[in-house]
């Protein structure tokens, strides 16, 4: 069945780059057809930490972060999305590590983005969780926020259906064709519906089989599978916002750009961790649960199937037993625990791809998409549009 509708734009996808290409094309008054294959959204976008947290991004990326940061809160007054200034902080176990804290804060500095170096002390007063045998020093953002990524997105998609009358939202909507017919572009559903528009841009996160199936085969992408945990409900925690520890000192691309990072160690005892890319994040969610996490395992493109959709129990107690060292509320009271996948490029922020100048494929943003996304989107369809 065609449909005779005619859109400005087709978004497929409405994880948290879809829904941000399209508010931005709203926002510059142009029709949209946003879908979504699923009854909602339900993959990275929902199964992450929720922290945004800037001051882990490269500096080519930082700015994207920043005006996310910046679109996030503007959002947040008018509707409340789960935005939570509650600011990062990056706690160190060893001398390497406070040595790169004092790094990336003169980098900060050179930026002008608030870096507070904290004292033992500090950190302690602050988060009275945190054992002081762990805690060597912090470095603090008060400025970053945090999101509840199971509430998120849908909060937005119903802020933008309110508020913009030209967008169209198509939820259980998988596209299974996407082409380009006498200069414009037509997608074909598995209900067989038709529908046109002069651009379409697809946000697939790591949906790599319904569309584009051979360029995606040839394109470098590599999925990432994470573990991650939710406590019980534990109020009396004081813990609040996005909390990251010396394995994500020793991960995060911000300090890799510092000038000490090339000639750290690899300590012994981050040996078992470091084999399936753990590093120790807490974030409180609104109910009083503690999210713990994260793992890293990795497979090709063409062989995602690999990874596999069950928990491996050795890399859950390996995440505990390396968070009981850093908190000492009880952290095995576990109740629930997931796997999340995120695609991502070895040598790309993004994967982009632009088919005849009207379709724009935007994927594989790896683990900054909750970040990033509002602000790469917003240059992305500038650029799109230019
Ligand atoms: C465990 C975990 C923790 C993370 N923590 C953080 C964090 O703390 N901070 C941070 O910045 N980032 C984090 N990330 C990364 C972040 O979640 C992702 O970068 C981001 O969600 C990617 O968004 P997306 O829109 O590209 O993909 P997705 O969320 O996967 O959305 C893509 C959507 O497209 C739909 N779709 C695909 N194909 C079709 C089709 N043919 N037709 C219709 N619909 C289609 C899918 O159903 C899906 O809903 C984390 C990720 C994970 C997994």
């Amino acid at each position: 069945m065609t449909k005779n509708i005619q859109y400005d734009l087709i978004v497929v996808g409405s994880g948290i780059l879809g829904t941000f290409h399209a508010i931005h094309a709203l926002k510059l008054g142009k029709t949209v057809l946003l879908t979504e294959k699923d009854q909602y959204p339900v993959n990275a976008t929902v199964r992450n930490f929720g922290q945004a947290v800037v001051s882990g991004m490269p500096s080519d990326w930082f700015d994207y972060a920043r005006r996310s940061t910046e679109l996030y809160q503007q959002i947040q007054n008018e509707s409340d999305i789960s935005v939570r200034n509650n600011g990062t902080v990056y706690l160190s176990s060893d001398d390497e590590e406070t040595q790169l804290l004092h790094e990336l804060k003169e980098r900060m500095d050179a930026v002008d983005y608030e870096a507070n170096l904290l004292s033992v002390d500090d950190c302690l007063a602050k988060w009275p969780s945190l054992k002081r045998e762990y805690c060597k020093g912090g470095l603090f953002f008060p400025q970053e926020v945090s999101v509840e990524p199971e509430r998120l997105i849908y909060r937005l998609l119903e802020y933008a259906v309110a508020k913009y009358p030209n967008l169209t939202y198509m939820p259980s909507t998988a596209v299974l064709d996407c082409s380009v017919v006498n200069d414009r572009i037509e997608i074909t559903t598995a209900a067989r519906q038709v529908f046109k528009a002069e651009r379409a841009v697809i946000c697939n996160g790591g949906e790599f089989k319904l569309l584009f199936a051979e360029l995606f085969r040839q394109s470098g992408i590599i999925l990432s599978k994470l573990q991650m945990m939710r406590t019980v409900p534990m109020p009396e925690v004081q813990l609040e916002g996005n909390i990251l520890t010396g394995l994500s000192i020793r991960r995060y691309e911000s300090f890799q750009e510092c000038p000490s990072y090339a000639g750290i160690s690899n300590p012994d005892r981050y040996a078992e961790c470091k084999k399936w890319g753990i590093h120790i994040l807490f974030k409180k969610a609104v109910d009083g649960s503690i999210i713990i996490g994260d793992s890293h395992e990795y497979a090709d493109v063409n062989h995602t199937d690999d990874l596999g959709f069950g928990i491996n129990s050795h890399i859950n107690e390996l995440m505990l037993q390396a968070a009981q060292e850093i908190v000492s509320f009880d952290v095995s009271k576990i109740a629930s625990t997931w796997a999340g996948f995120y695609p991502q490029h070895d040598t790309k922020h993004v994967v982009e791809y632009d088919i005849d100048n009207r379709i724009h494929i935007r994927t594989a943003v790896g683990g900054k998409g909750m970040t990033s996304a509002a602000g790469y989107s917003e240059a992305s369809i500038k650029k799109i549009y230019s």
